[in-house]
């Protein structure tokens, strides 16, 4: 299902929609975003970055453009390949500037009206906005605002904001937008237009990514450094946590700090699972941080195989440093069907079982007979763990070792990574013994939380001030969770004072 429309006529469409259950606590939304200003055939780059954040979100995108004049948008269900489907539609998206949004939603969170970027006529002009992250305290800011009769569209925590900005007293768009900032907690990085140019900016922690980049005077946003790669643009550097930085339509450049500068908490899983090998993260290649992972690992759980196989792809990594390390051969044990989408990233259930029967299958010649060492970038339910260990057992594997390459996940996150609930979670089910119980695994171990830290450069944890979000991992929440305080959730959850 796709729509062209004016971004007006697309906010008037959705008006009718069911408003937001404010008890619904499926927010969470893992997304990819892309945007650039000063640069001729803006959306049809933007679907070209959006199609290399595609792994970032695969259940929906979109795009506005604006023309000098008006803002336009096409948005819908599927990939980019499916929704941008010929040049036609970037003939009614035209201008120099434009954002997009790759997503993928919790299941109740799917619809059409939630689809980014979301746009809104303000007092102050037409206002855009694209979010990678999560906002924790958006269903208390909600309520607020729909007590003083804010009237919702969508069902996404990302609407919060336009309507703060909308409601905010400062004169200026700017002012309107931080103050509306200050009231947010939790992970945003965003990319938002307006007809001065375009306004991009981290939370104070950096939870989420956000690069910037050139090519000439056109000016790049993206959430990984893959989709200025693959746009053709320099990377310039990374959009700092904390930062706004505003750029006209002549491609100038400024940069605010209106939140100070306080110790930054980027989030440790991009490196683990979420980003593209192929990009670099806070100055580290993230391919050579799974490796690294991999070698570390390899030290602190050795384990008595023929062979390291690799869970394709997200294990392919720490398996070549585990083979590296260990000096046992790197095999491929399992081919992935390429015509099959992420495992996990599926909204239910019985479609994420289904996909990893389809996704997988064993190299029964290579595996016959051998004892072997699977690696993973991690365990989040053990779905993929059990089956894949069954696969290798049925293609006659005499002993199967599994090696984890973060610590066993523990925690949900509600910074913008779709982990589910906690009671979901096998680490937070199970002791080390029960789960490769469970997983039918001759043994297993995950690697720990300071051989994480060494593989992303530093010497250790810091448990004071750790220089993550490790939450996932350690429980260690760096912002307020106001929205599950409210709910009466947050039992055992350590926050900051
Ligand atoms: P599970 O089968 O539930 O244990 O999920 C583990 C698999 O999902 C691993 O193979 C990971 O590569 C992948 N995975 C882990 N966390 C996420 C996430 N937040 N989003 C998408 N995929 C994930």
């Amino acid at each position: 299902m796709t729509d062209i429309s004016t971004a007006s006529e697309l906010a008037r469409d959705s008006f009718d929609s069911t408003p937001w259950d404010l008890e619904d606590d499926a927010l969470h939304e893992e997304c990819g975003i892309f945007g650039t200003i000063a640069c001729k055939s803006a959306a049809s780059i933007v679907a070209l970055g959006l199609h290399a954040l595609q792994h970032r979100g695969q259940e929906a995108c979109g795009i506005i453009s604006f023309d000098g004049d008006e803002f336009l948008a096409h948005r819908g269900i599927g990939h980019v390949s499916q929704v941008f489907n010929n040049q036609d539609i970037f003939a009614h998206l035209p201008g120099r500037m434009a954002s997009g949004h790759v997503r993928y939603s919790t299941t109740g969170g799917a619809g059409l009206r939630n689809v980014q970027p979301l746009y809104a006529e303000l007092a102050a002009g037409g206002f855009s906005i694209a979010h990678n992250g999560n906002i924790s305290n958006a269903m208390t800011l909600k309520r607020d605002l729909v007590q003083k009769g804010s009237i919702f569209q969508s069902t996404s925590d990302t609407e919060v904001i336009i309507h703060l900005v909308a409601t905010s007293r400062y004169p200026t768009l700017l002012d309107r937008f931080v103050d509306a900032l200050r009231l947010i907690e939790g992970a945003y990085s965003l990319i938002c237009m307006t007809a001065e140019g375009m306004i991009a900016c981290r939370d104070p922690l950096g939870i989420r990514p956000l690069v910037m980049g050139r090519i000439g005077d056109a000016i790049f946003f993206s959430s990984e450094t893959v989709g200025l790669d693959v746009v053709g643009a320099e990377f310039i550097r990374e959009v700092e946590p904390g930062e706004l930085i505003q750029v006209d339509h002549n491609g100038k450049i400024s940069s605010h700090r209106p939140f100070g500068t306080p110790p930054a908490r980027p989030c440790i899983f991009e490196h683990v699972y979420f980003s593209r090998p192929d990009s670099v993260m806070g100055g580290q290649s993230v391919y050579e941080v799974r490796k690294a992972i991999g070698k570390e690992l390899a030290k602190e759980a050795p384990a008595p195989a023929d062979l390291v196989i690799p869970v394709p792809d997200s294990g392919v990594p720490a398996a070549i440093g585990y083979a590296q390390e260990s000096g046992i051969p790197f095999e491929l044990g399992i081919i992935r069907s390429h015509y099959v989408g992420r495992t996990f990233i599926q909204p239910s259930d019985g479609a994420r079982h289904a996909d990893v029967k389809r996704k997988h299958n064993a190299n029964r010649a290579l595996i016959e007979g051998k004892r072997i060492v699977l690696i993973d970038d991690s365990i989040v339910r053990g779905t993929t763990s059990l089956k894949i260990v069954q696969m290798m057992r049925d293609a006659g594997a005499s002993e199967v070792h599994m090696r984890i390459a973060s610590p066993p996940t523990e925690h949900s996150c509600f910074y913008g990574v779709d982990t589910p609930e906690r009671s979901k979670l096998l680490a937070a089910r199970m002791d080390l013994a029960a789960m490769a119980d469970f997983i039918q695994a001759d043994s297993l171990a995950f690697v720990s939380i300071d051989g994480l830290y060494r593989a992303v450069g530093e010497e250790k944890r810091k448990p004071k001030c750790p220089q993550f979000c490790d939450a996932c991992f350690s429980g260690d929440y760096p912002t307020r969770l106001t929205d599950l305080i409210e709910a009466g959730k947050a039992e055992g959850v350590k926050q900051p004072a």
